[in-house]
């Protein structure tokens, strides 16, 4: 099966500008900015979506969260921010290969499209 983008990011096969690493996930600026912060976080590991993790991601999905609170820290994101994870069609996912997106430094509207 050919590489997600986000995988030929992981494997340094195509730029991107990196926010945060370390040994299971990865931090980069989204290439198409909904605000001006808008970072996605992901795993190393090829899981396609939140409806893919099995029990023994448990732990993987807590750091993802986590990395997100450190890095809305690091961005500055005192006065609040969005985590999305959109997941299959209908949740409007578009790459295959699990992601949050952290949104911020603006007000964002709810509900979402
Ligand atoms: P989704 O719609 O939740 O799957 O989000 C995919 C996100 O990946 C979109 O916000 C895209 O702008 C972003 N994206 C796609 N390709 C790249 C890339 O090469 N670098 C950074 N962001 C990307």
């Amino acid at each position: 099966m050919a590489k997600t983008i986000f995988k030929r990011i992981i494997d340094r096969e195509i730029p991107a500008a990196i926010v945060y690493e370390d040994d299971e996930v990865l931090a980069f600026n989204d290439n198409n900015p909904q605000a001006p912060v808008h970072v996605l976080v992901i795993p190393k590991k090829e899981l396609p979506s939140v409806a893919d993790a099995g029990d023994d991601d448990t732990l993987l999905l807590g750091k993802l969260l986590m990395a997100v609170r450190n890095i809305a820290r690091q961005q500055g994101l005192e006065n609040g921010y969005r985590i999305v994870i959109n997941t299959g069609p209908d949740g409007g996912q578009t790459v295959s290969h699990l992601h949050l997106h952290l949104l911020g430094k603006r007000p964002l509207h709810w509900p979402p499209g």
